[in-house]
């Protein structure tokens, strides 16, 4: 739950998110049990409302083929809805021990930087990545990669207090910096404020608390011109977060 909730959103924003999940789902069966309108509203706050319906479906693939159990290996874990192929690596490197690389925009960055020292493709970053994966410790070391990508090696590096800075080649050599272009590194997000995606996280926001009718829609998210929200609220609906009956709007329940 805490990687799909971390593939988009900061550590700090989803914390307070993460604990209301488990009070109420503690287990994958109890969020596959309950409607979707559930999970969709304790997502508040987090955004990227997909993310919810497929951690919800998700849930249900675990009740149904699983026996309720999480998959211990990345194959499996990659067959569930919204988990890719850094959330299979991380479930099953930090959850299960398995000896797998974790290979995020943080690690691309290190990977590049200290060890390569040029852009890497998508195969050679994740060639790279397995084989410096340790004997022993696999979990540990690639929380350790992650770490100096979150807290030093970021997009602005921290070279002089880092504790790679001695042996990376980037810092020894110099050069032009490789990170931006190569794998698994994010471009810059384009701007939230005033985004679709923002009007979208609005219009879940009212339904959270009430049925609502488009022009309650619009009252709430305006000045957004009607035209817009009215897309936007198609494109919801054909997501399957929100279900419009006659002339109401709410969450979608199932
Ligand atoms: S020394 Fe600089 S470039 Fe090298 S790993 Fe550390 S922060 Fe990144």
């Amino acid at each position: 739950m805490s990687e799909v909730m971390l593939q988009q959103t900061q550590v700090a924003r989803v914390l307070d998110s993460w604990r209301r999940f488990l009070d109420a789902f503690p287990s994958p069966s109890a969020c596959a049990d309950a409607p979707l309108a559930s999970t969709l509203r304790l997502w508040a706050g987090l955004g990227y409302h997909r993310r919810a319906k497929a951690l919800h479906e998700a849930a249900r693939t675990i009740r149904d083929e699983h026996g309720g159990e999480v998959p211990r290996d990345a194959t499996t874990l990659r067959g569930l809805r919204g988990v890719g192929e850094y959330t299979a690596n991380a479930v099953a490197s930090f959850a299960f021990g398995q000896r797998v690389a974790v290979l995020d925009t943080n690690v691309g960055r290190v990977l590049a930087r200290a060890v390569a020292n040029r852009t890497l493709g998508t195969r050679e970053a994740r060639d790279l990545a397995e084989r410096l994966l340790p004997a022993r410790g696999v979990a540990s070391h690639n929380q350790a990669l992650l770490d100096l990508g979150a807290q030093y090696c970021r997009a602005t590096p921290r070279c002089a207090s880092c504790p790679l800075a001695r042996a990376c080649r980037w810092n020894l050599d110099g050069g032009e910096d490789p990170a931006p272009l190569s794998a698994a590194v994010s471009r810059r997000q384009s701007n939230f404020e005033g985004s679709d995606r923002q009007v979208r996280g609005r219009i879940i926001g009212l339904l959270r608390s009430e049925e609502a009718s488009m022009t309650a829609v619009v009252a709430h998210v305006a000045p957004v011109e009607r035209a817009r929200v009215e897309r936007l609220v198609t494109d919801l609906v054909k997501d399957g977060l929100v279900e419009r009956t006659g002339r109401r709007l709410r969450l979608a329940a199932s």
